[in-house]
């Protein structure tokens, strides 16, 4: 899904204004060097490199970063952040992107990798830690391919790399106020 090209100059900045808001980085700071893209080991796969995406932003147009594949691909390995002369959190700028894109319902083409990102999110968020085998369950389910990677079950099991029962951490509530407080009433769609 893309945001309407009729989207307002006002609406662009709105938005720009809130990824810097929430990542407390100031896109305007990014002079275009490029090193961020030169250590990103993920561009190769990204319709707009990291310093195309500062680019953008910085010219408002935030339809083409909420719908990009970058913004869905990027994997937060903040790479790019450690190697900014500007010390720019450019991972963290793309994060609060991804969220916002997350929170209208923006998919940018890569639908599998957004459900992904919220059936793993939503799965520490429950058991506290990562339950593998719900998580490929529903993936599979929800991706409407129920047998994906059956064959490798029998394996996966006698290796002990995915537990069938939910696993108990302590003080789960702490991992739940985490997400409180990092999310706040924000839901992906
Ligand atoms: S490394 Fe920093 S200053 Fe250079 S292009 Fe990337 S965000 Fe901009
Ligand atoms: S955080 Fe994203 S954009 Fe930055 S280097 Fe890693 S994959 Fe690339």
């Amino acid at each position: 899904m893309t945001i309407p090209v009729s989207q307002t100059v006002a609406d662009g900045a709105t938005i720009v204004a809130e990824i810097e808001r929430r990542s407390g980085e100031s896109v305007s700071a990014c002079y275009q060097c490029g090193r961020c893209t030169s250590t990103c080991t993920a561009a190769f796969a990204f319709d707009y490199p990291p310093h195309r995406i500062m680019r953008l932003l910085q010219l408002g147009q935030v339809d083409k970063v909420l719908g990009s594949r970058t913004a869905q691909l990027c994997f937060d390995c903040m790479t790019c952040s450690s190697r900014c002369p500007m010390n720019i959190d450019v991972a963290n700028v793309i994060e609060q992107a991804k969220m916002i894109a997350d929170e209208r319902g923006i998919e940018g083409g890569e639908k599998e990798i957004r459900l992904f990102r919220r059936a793993f999110l939503q799965n520490v968020r429950r058991h506290g830690r990562l339950h593998e085998a719900r998580l490929l369950t529903w993936m599979n389910l929800r991706t409407f391919n129920p047998f994906n990677d059956f064959s490798l079950v029998p394996l996966i099991l006698r290796k002990k790399k995915v537990h069938v029962i939910p696993p108990r951490i302590k003080n789960r509530e702490q991992v739940h106020r985490i997400f409180r407080e990092v999310n706040g009433d924000r839901k992906m769609k």
